[in-house]
Order: structure tokens, then C-alpha cells, then sequence
């Protein structure tokens, strides 16, 4: 078991005080922190502090393979990432590739000799980002599309249906099909067509909206203050809009449309920084691309509660076999965690824990981190706290 030191990323989007606050860092407050990475990813890898010195976590298993134990036959490096998210204002509207898409998209930008770095890139690495976030406060997120219903009742409050045909299309003859050309349209809509259309989905209406629409339509104003001849802003008429509450997660698959639009959460991810932006961003963006790999199936999207196993953790179902996410509430008394999948990552969120494998114990107060490499056999929680963890997947 290892203290770990987590890299601090400082993206506009970023809370003014809820990274701060968790770390005890006074001195950061009021200025935008957007997340802490706790992993071996190469862009920005975790260090560890080891007796004789800092190593970074990636550079550590390289040198350390048996701390990957059984998870050393399928991954070369540890294949998950945790974060904590803290967002003020909206992210991207983005989608992650499924794994055949980023091994093709990676070796095709690499035969291209696009640069690892350059912003243009797509694929960063050759790997998949399945994804669970974890609501620490009350959460927005927009998450796959709404059932063709909504789409088509929205096509309307925009006026869309008057100046696009594919939506006429999509209206006359919903299906997966017909909504991919439709929201493609919507994405190349003129900045003009686009403020005309927030305009008309904001405007009072003859019939009164019902109380997704006004939902949505709220969101719109907002996202259109920020970003006004962006299509992105419409964005919440078209996808699912989720309200989690601390302690509700949800999981994307590859191909899920998503945007976390405001609050602070616990992200867990495979070992991928591979992204693909639609809107909402001053980032690259490759429209052909995102449409590609977008997942268009109307389906809904489960809001998942942990459920509590025989030691008092409670696990999230995870559909990914990189992860899987728990939490444990420390009053005085002790959990076991009999059977840890390792490695694993403690974060104390709240109070102080101490881990114990053994061998060796570490405390941890709120804001510290620990990875715990392959060789800890059972590891036994205590304090006073509560703690999430981030373990190998099925
Ligand atoms: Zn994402």
C-alpha cells in the first residue's frame, strides 16, 4: 500500500471550491479546478511516494508488473482510472469509442503522423472508455437520447421541422436512421438557423409546455447564455436529462452521448483518454467522427443505487470488466474487504480511515489517496469516514 499524490487538472469548466475544499487547498480557492486523476495514465499518471522517492504509478508497474497480480494477463498497465469532477459550468457534449473504433482510430491518426499531443488528435491511446459517474452532490448530466416522442415533440418547440428536411424525415418515419440524419443536420446547423432556433424553443408557446420541456428548455437558456450560436445549447431538448442525487451513479457505454452540465462526482474509467466532441467547446471538434461512432438506439437510461455485499461495502454493477466502483461508511466499527479485486484505490472523501493488509497500515484523511498493489491480501477499513474504492471489474 502506497500514499498516492494525485495530479490536479485546472479546466475553465472547473468548481471554484469543491476540489479545493476536499484537499484542504485555501490557496486554489476561487480559482477553477476541474478534476483530480487518480491512475497510470501516460498524459497524466498518479505518483506514489516511495521510500526512495516520488515515481510516477505508470513508470511503478512497468518496473513492478506483480503488482498488477491476475489483472497482469489481460492489461499491461493498471486499467482503470478514478477521478473526482467538480463542475461550475457544463463540459462538452462528448462520446468515448468502443475498443475495435479506438484501435483502428489510433493507428490510422499514428500511419498519418499526427503528433500524440496535438490538439486535433481523436484517438490519444488505443482503448475504450466505458464510464461510471458517481454523484458526490446533486448532479446534472445529459445521457443518451430521449424516446422518439420527445425528439419529435421538440423538433416542434424549436420550429426545426419547418427548415430542416431530415427532421421532416425523421417525423414522417422514426427510426435509428432517420434520427442519425436529423441530429447530424441539427449539429451543422448556420449560427443563424441556430439562434433562431434557441429563440423559438425559448418563446412562450400557445400550448403550455409539459414539465420535461420546461426542464429542458431552462437548460437551453443557460447553456445558450454561455455558448449562443452553438448547436450543443439545444442539446437537452434532445438527450435524456438526469437529476442524480449524492450517492446516484450512472454507467455509459462506448457510443453513449453525454454532457455533465454542473455539480461534483466521483468518475471512474478504463485506462482511456479518448474522447469525441459534438458541442458546448473551444476544444477540437470532429463532427464525421462523433456522429460515427454515436450510439442513436432510444434507450433509457438506468439511474444505478449501490447495493451493500457481505462486508459492508456498497458496489455499483458495473458492465466493465476494467472497474468496478464502491463505497464504505466508517462509523467506529471495522469493514473487511475479504476478498479485494486488486489493485485497488482507496479515496477518503469524508473524515479519516485507516487500511490495513497485514502488513502495513495507512491512514488516510480526507482528500488522500492509496493505491494498494496485487501482494495485500485481505484489507481491513476503520476510523471515521467514509471512503471510496476503485477495484478490478468482472
Ligand atoms: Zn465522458
Amino acid at each position: 500500500m502506497h500514499p498516492l499524490q494525485m495530479p490536479l487538472m485546472a479546466y475553465p469548466w472547473g468548481s471554484k471550491s469543491f476540489i479545493q475544499n476536499l484537499l484542504g487547498r485555501k490557496d486554489l480557492i476561487g480559482l477553477p479546478v476541474a478534476e483530480i486523476w487518480m491512475g497510470a495514465h501516460p498524459s497524466a499518471p498518479s505518483t506514489l511516494r516511495l521510500p526512495h522517492g516520488i515515481v510516477p504509478l505508470d513508470i511503478y508497474l512497468k518496473t513492478n508488473p506483480q503488482a498488477l497480480g491476475s489483472a497482469a494477463h489481460s492489461f499491461d498497465t493498471l486499467p482503470y482510472m478514478m477521478k473526482v469532477l467538480a463542475a461550475d459550468s457544463p463540459l462538452s457534449i462528448q462520446t468515448h469509442p468502443n475498443l475495435s473504433q479506438a484501435q483502428e482510430g489510433f493507428a490510422a491518426e499514428n500511419a498519418q503522423g499526427i503528433p500524440l499531443d496535438d490538439p486535433t488528435r481523436n484517438y490519444k491511446d488505443a482503448n475504450h472508455k466505458p464510464e461510471l459517474i458517481c454523484a458526490l452532490t446533486p448532479f446534472t448530466a445529459l445521457c443518451l437520447f430521449r424516446p422518439y416522442m420527445e425528439l419529435t415533440q421538440s423538433l416542434i418547440q424549436t420550429g426545426l421541422q419547418h427548415i430542416l428536411p431530415p427532421a421532416k424525415d425523421f417525423m414522417a418515419n422514426p427510426s435509428s436512421d432517420t434520427w442519425k440524419e436529423c441530429f447530424a443536420a441539427i449539429l451543422q446547423l448556420k449560427p443563424s438557423d441556430i439562434i433562431w432556433a434557441v429563440q423559438t424553443a425559448i418563446e412562450e408557446k400557445d400550448t403550455p409546455l409539459s414539465q420535461w420541456q420546461i426542464d429542458a428548455t431552462e437548460w437551453v437558456k443557460n447553456l445558450a447564455d454561455k455558448h449562443p450560436a452553438d448547436a450543443g445549447a439545444l442539446a437537452p431538448l434532445f438527450f435524456q436529462l438526469h437529476h442524480l442525487q449524492p450517492g446516484q451513479a450512472l454507467f455509459l457505454s462506448p457510443g453513449t452521448p453525454h454532457a455533465y452540465l454542473q455539480g461534483a462526482a466521483i468518475e471512474v474509467m478504463a485506462n482511456s483518454d479518448n474522447v469525441l466532441r459534438g458541442g458546448l467547446t473551444t476544444k477540437h471538434i470532429d463532427l464525421p467522427e462523433y456522429i460515427r461512432v454515436l450510439d442513436f438506439e432510444p434507450r433509457p437510461q438506468p439511474v444505478i443505487n449501490a447495493v451493500q455485499d457481505a462486508s459492508g461495502v456498497y458496489y455499483y454493477a458495473s458492465h466493465a470488466r476494467e472497474f468496478r466502483l464502491g463505497y464504505a461508511t466508517l462509523s467506529p466499527h471495522q469493514i473487511i474487504i475479504s476478498q479485494p479485486r486488486l489493485p485497488a484505490i482507496f479515496l477518503c472523501t469524508q473524515g479519516h480511515i485507516t487500511l490495513d493488509d497485514n502488513q502495513q497500515k495507512l491512514s488516510l484523511k480526507q482528500g488522500e489517496s492509496a493505491f494498494c498493489d496485487a501482494q495485500s491480501g485481505n484489507i481491513a477499513l476503520s476510523g471515521e469516514g467514509m471512503a471510496y474504492i476503485c477495484e478490478l471489474g468482472s
